[in-house]
């Protein structure tokens, strides 16, 4: 389908963080809600968008693994089960608002989601179903920050775009320093020569290495999501 915005095919990343919102259980339906909405309007437009989800609300493979004594492992393909909840409260959200959603996992669950077949992820994607990837890469000592990266590379996604629960990047930690300033650009050496926080540098770099530029906006603003799938200025913009 022929549109006039800048995209054509998305790779939107939410992280389990954003999902969390500031519900007292782990996802916030208000939050999920306004995802589908947003999501529901742009592919009425044409835009293609595949989802990856996060874990972090429910579990963090990394953060465990150091403090219990749990393999790191185990931990963290606990931490990619944790993905799959998200996916699947994502996917029920999305159909009750009418909007045909796809879940496929980085390993086989067969009975709950589609395994991860990249061809067929297309073919979803240009019927106009939302195809959302859980279980992030199906290997432990990645995120799914990688697994965004690594998705959109697959499928032909022209950007990744990164919602948190914060603006964009900034030139220090605004909790620290007040004087701490948005920026509106940044390429990928500034964010790995400075260690600026974006995401991990396995991710980081396989963006870099396949010209994939990442978008880092706050999904907590309305109409934000709307906004960086029709590639309008929001957020901060690596690339270069
Ligand atoms: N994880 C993993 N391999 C992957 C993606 C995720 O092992 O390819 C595990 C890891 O333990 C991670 C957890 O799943 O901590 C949740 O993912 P992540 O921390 O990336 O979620 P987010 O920070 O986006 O909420």
């Amino acid at each position: 389908s022929k549109s006039s915005y800048k995209w054509r095919r998305v790779l939107l990343k939410v992280s389990g963080e954003a999902l969390a919102g500031d519900h007292l259980q782990n996802i916030d339906p208000k939050v999920t809600m306004s995802i589908a909405r947003e999501v529901a309007a742009v592919t009425r437009l044409g835009i293609e968008v595949a989802i990856v989800v996060g874990g972090g609300n429910i579990f963090r493979g990394s953060s465990w693994a150091g403090s219990s004594g749990l393999d790191r492992s185990s931990a963290d393909y606990i931490g990619m089960l944790a993905t799959v909840m998200n996916a699947i409260f994502l996917q029920a959200t999305m159909e009750s608002i009418g909007i045909p959603t796809r879940v496929q996992t980085a390993f086989r669950m067969s009975e709950v989601a589609e395994p991860y077949i990249r061809r067929r992820a297309v073919r979803h994607l240009e019927k106009g179903r939302v195809v959302i990837f859980a279980a992030g890469t199906g290997n432990p000592f990645f995120t799914t920050d990688t697994a965004a990266a690594l998705r959109c590379a697959e499928i032909n996604a022209e950007v990744v775009l990164k919602a948190t629960n914060v603006d964009g990047v900034y030139d220090d930690d605004p909790k620290s320093n007040p004087n701490a300033r948005l920026l509106d650009t940044l390429t990928y050496h500034e964010v790995t020569s400075k260690d600026l926080s974006v995401m991990d540098m396995t991710a980081i770099t396989l963006c870099q290495e396949n010209n994939i530029p990442v978008v880092v906006f706050n999904l907590g603003e309305p109409g934000n999501i709307s906004k960086a799938i029709k590639g309008e200025r929001v957020g901060t913009l690596i690339g270069g």
